[in-house]
């Protein structure tokens, strides 16, 4: 039987596994944390469970041809339970407030109550929106591997978003919410992602929640981490933590084996990193990194990335008002030299388990760019320091919840602090970055080839094979990894 080693045990390479094992080839997968499931993630802390990741997650909906592949890899299906909020995102500011309701005609009704001054551009914002709940993730098989008629079946499904697609892909962000004249609504469309982020970017995110397909399913990140990995172990398929693969050895254009930095080796038939892409170069050395990557690295205003400082606080009674996120402006705080006025909430009240009875565990993200990263980094060379500095902006953080929130007084305690270094002290992340290469006015939606330059029996899959990552490009980056190894057999 022909072997696979897969680099990397996070969502992707658990889906890689998966398909693996489903196609008869044997499988290790080889991780360097102690568990896995990457940067799809949740810990003990305290008595209180941080989930560490999923807000939302593309293919909730059986009707999507992604759901298929969730449940092929045992995310999703027969007694998972999905939750699916009434609304998105709650905009709280001066005693108002406004939200991004699941059902779009509730969502416009009350913009247009809220802000009649932007009645048309809030008409044709909820319009766009109805199109883009139409949007799908071509989720069966590889880009080259598509024939006529299955890009005709893709291009019919998201046919009523292609217009507006076309129009707002090259417009960003920052640049549509000008467009209206209530701040409040602008801060709706603006909030949630990085600015640097195109219009389509929100269109489609706010359009999949709409259409039911973003929705959490039960037991959080570590919910849909530990499913594959039962469901990769009961197809026979092996994991290696604690295992990070350093280096390999090439003969005719060929991987030969890995190395782990014990000393451990790795042999097989083909090799599918799915760890980190920049990781992943330098194991099998710079010269196999092709145009798609290079120009990326090379080019980070163009192809910028992001990370998030996120401060987990326990709270000693139940806060259900805020069991989706609310984002209220605040005095402002400083963070490495940045000035913060607005912060991002949420209690995790809907999941029972993971806080003690009649309390309640609140994250606040605070979203960082690459120059936050460089920043975190260089701060962690002095430990206490960057203790230090992650404790006072969690005090600052509880300040201004107080402030907002006078019932919370005296009840918050700091149980948590993931600063964008985080990411990569535990998972080798690129600038620590959460997701992939956001895409932006300037670039275009490529997904890259799957393949590495020079080596015929090593493939490449994860977040950033597919920008701008998440969740669903990692599961079919897995799955097309094997797809592409069945094919050019
Ligand atoms: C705070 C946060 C919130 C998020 N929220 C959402 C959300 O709401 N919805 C959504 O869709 N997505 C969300 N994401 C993004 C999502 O988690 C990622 O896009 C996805 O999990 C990436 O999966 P991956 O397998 O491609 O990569 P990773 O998760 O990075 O997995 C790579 C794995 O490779 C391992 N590895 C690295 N180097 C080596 C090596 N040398 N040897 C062996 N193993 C190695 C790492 O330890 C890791 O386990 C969020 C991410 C974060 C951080």
């Amino acid at each position: 039987m022909e072997k696979i080693i897969v680099i990397g045990g996070g969502i992707a390479g658990l889906a890689a596994g998966i398909y693996a094992r489903k196609n008869g080839f044997e499988c290790e997968i080889y991780e360097r944390h102690t568990i896995v499931g990457g940067q799809c993630t949740g810990w003990n802390r305290n008595g209180f469970h941080i989930d560490n990741c999923v807000h939302w997650m593309t293919g909730t909906s059986p009707e999507k041809e992604i759901y298929k592949t969730w449940e092929d890899v045992g995310a999703l299906g027969e007694g998972v339970d999905v939750l699916q909020h009434d609304k998105f995102l709650t905009i709280d500011q001066n005693g108002k407030q406004i939200h991004v309701w699941k059902d779009v005609n509730r969502l416009e009704k009350e913009l247009l109550e809220f802000a009649p001054e932007d009645s048309k551009e809030i008409k044709h914002f909820c319009k766009m929106l109805r199109a883009f709940s139409h949007m799908e993730v071509p989720a069966i098989k590889p880009k080259e591997q598509m024939g006529f008629w299955d890009n005709m079946r893709y291009v019919k499904k998201i046919l009523p978003v292609l217009p507006y697609a076309a129009k707002y892909n090259s417009v960003p962000l920052t640049e549509y919410v000008k467009r209206f004249k209530n701040t409040m609504v602008q801060d709706l469309i603006l909030s949630y992602l990085p600015s640097a982020f195109n219009t389509v970017s929100i269109l489609y995110m706010y359009g999949t929640f709409m259409s039911g397909n973003g929705a959490l399913p039960k037991g959080g990140s570590i919910g849909i981490a530990t499913r594959m990995r039962k469901k990769f172990l009961s197809l026979g398929g092996t994991i290696h933590t604690n295992k990070t693969i350093t280096s390999i050895s090439e003969t005719n254009g060929k991987i030969t084996e890995a190395y782990c930095s014990d000393g451990q080796i790795a042999s097989g038939d083909y090799y599918v990193f799915t760890c980190d892409a920049d990781a992943t170069y330098s194991i099998v050395g710079r010269q196999h990194m092709d145009e798609f990557f290079t120009k990326r690295y090379a080019d980070p205003e163009t192809y910028p990335t992001f990370s998030s400082f996120n401060v987990y606080l326990s709270c000693e009674k139940k806060i259900e008002e805020l069991s989706d996120m609310v984002l209220f402006k605040c005095k402002p705080f400083d963070i490495l030299g940045s000035k913060q006025n607005t912060i991002a909430i949420k209690s995790f009240d809907y999941e029972p388990s993971f806080a003690p009875e009649g309390k309640s565990v609140l994250q606040i993200m605070i979203l960082q760019e690459e120059k936050d990263y460089d920043l975190w980094a260089k701060l962690h060379e002095n430990k206490e320091q960057y203790n230090e500095t992650k404790q006072q902006i969690a005090n600052d953080i509880i300040e201004r919840i107080y402030t907002q929130y006078p019932s919370l007084q005296g009840l918050l305690q700091v149980v948590e602090v993931v600063t964008p270094y985080s990411y990569n002290k535990l998972l080798g992340t690129y600038k620590g970055a959460y997701m992939s290469f956001i895409t932006t006015h300037k670039t275009k939606r490529e997904v890259h080839s799957g393949r590495i330059q020079g080596l015929s029996n090593a493939y490449i899959a994860g977040q950033w094979t597919l920008p701008p990552g998440g969740l669903p490009n990692a599961v079919i980056s897995g799955k097309f990894a094997i797809q592409r190894i069945i094919k050019n057999k």
